[in-house]
């Protein structure tokens, strides 16, 4: 990997070899690969990208972590649309609002973005068998990525894992293990599991390029406004790799001047289980907490990637913001109505902290901001249709028709 020095612990500094297996550092801290910025600069330009036909995450390969030589998995992961939301940004009150939908992704979640690269990574250490343990969504996505590649899964759920996305491990043909408990139960047997057999180990918190996986979608943010920095960017947080994955797309592309400042970001948690949040808002360490909250993605109540995501928040004099899961599935409804774009409770969670920030006053009429959804709503429908109701249903008959129209108060025009 001509563009990568080593992997560097983010806690005491100590640095690895870049091998394909890497996990955390013998001091337990997290590891970050560092790339070598000098030789990147010389190697590409905007104009070198502007050029370039492929719209998936690989596009950015002077970016990423993996081998010249490595075969790609072939699902088509990234170059996720940036919907400029007008309708919305009035509601909100700001200037101008951009929605990213990463629920267009394969198995319809950002998680894609670091499975695609997990099976990369995994094909590079020779591996046939990758594991994982997931809310749901690392789950799918790494199950329908790795049956792509022709690689083996074993995945570990908590048994509160919406239908949606344990019918698509079952489709992919994963191995499932739903484990009777919490996520934080489920993600200590799958650790158990995996030093047994000795797996693929596709944990956002232990492999460190998963988060470069996910990365690319700043990458993208950032290419798809023509270099243009918003002043904001909200996203949710559960684990914390994903906000961490998008500040170091962002700092990357400011490292090698493609950039000439970066966003704040905002981290947008539940009221019911926001121990990052918390550890900013008090400036004390984190603490668990209990996994309250319907948006399964991210009811984490012990983050694995806490040290990487408190550093993104915190470097980029970010904001946090708690929301209720009615300020979620409000948001659910208002991304539905104004954009056309289905969410997951998790998904729009950034959407419905980004519009509490908004009527708080926090945020300048002036601001540009993205908001970016994380996952596709068809993930989780019961909750959707608890939040949304049910639909008229009557027989094949136009006097019924005009009875329930008339019932509702629906004025045809
Ligand atoms: C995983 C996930 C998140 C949060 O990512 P973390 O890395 O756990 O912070 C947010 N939304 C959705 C839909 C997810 O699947």
């Amino acid at each position: 990997m001509k563009n990568v020095l080593h992997a560097k612990c983010v806690i005491c500094g100590r640095t690895y070899d870049a091998a394909p297996n890497l996990t955390n550092c013998a001091c337990g801290g997290i590891l970050d690969i560092v790339y070598d910025y000098d030789s990147i600069k010389s190697s590409l330009s905007k104009a070198d990208l502007a050029a370039r036909q492929e719209y998936t995450i690989w596009r950015y390969r002077e970016l990423l972590p993996v081998e010249a030589g490595t075969e790609l998995p072939p699902l088509r992961v990234g170059w996720s649309p940036l919907y400029q939301a007008d309708r919305l940004a009035g509601q909100l009150g700001i200037q101008r609002l951009y929605i990213k939908d990463d629920g267009i992704n394969p198995t319809a979640s950002l998680k894609d973005r670091a499975s695609a690269m997990a099976v990369a990574k995994a094909r590079e250490a020779g591996a046939e068998v990758i594991a994982c343990s997931s809310t749901g969504n690392a789950a799918s996505s790494l199950a329908g990525n790795a049956a792509a590649a022709g690689l083996k899964t074993y995945i570990f759920v908590p048994s509160r894992a919406p239908k949606g996305k344990v019918a698509q491990l079952m489709a992919f043909g994963a191995t499932v293990i739903s484990v009777q408990g919490s996520y934080e139960d489920t993600f200590e047997l799958s650790k158990a599991a995996i030093s047994r057999w000795g797996w693929y180990n596709r944990n956002a918190a232990i492999n460190p390029y998963l988060s470069e996986g996910k990365k690319t979608v700043g990458l993208e943010i950032m290419e798809q406004l023509h270099w243009v920095v918003p002043d904001y960017i909200a996203i949710s947080v559960g684990d914390g790799c994903t906000i961490a994955g998008l500040w170091k797309g962002l700092k990357d592309l400011y490292a090698i001047g493609f950039i000439d400042r970066l966003p704040r970001l905002i981290s947008a948690q539940a009221e019911g289980c926001c121990p990052l949040n918390r550890a900013i808002e008090t400036g004390e360490a984190w603490r668990p907490m209990e996994e309250n909250t319907l948006a399964d993605s991210i009811a984490v109540g012990v983050p694995r990637n806490a040290d990487k995501a408190l550093l993104a928040i915190r470097e980029s004099n970010g904001l946090t913001v708690n929301v209720s899961d009615q300020e979620i599935m409000d948001a659910q409804k208002l991304l539905g109505r104004t954009c056309g774009v289905f969410g997951e409770p998790a998904g729009v969670t950034g959407t419905a902290g980004l519009k509490k920030l908004c009527e708080q006053g926090k945020i300048p009429a002036s601001a540009t901001a993205v908001s970016v959804v994380t996952g596709n709503g068809l993930k989780d429908v019961a909750n959707a249709i608890a939040s949304c109701g049910e639909p008229v249903s009557i027989p094949n008959d136009m006097d019924q028709l005009l009875k329930a129209f008339a019932e509702r108060g629906i004025t045809v025009e």
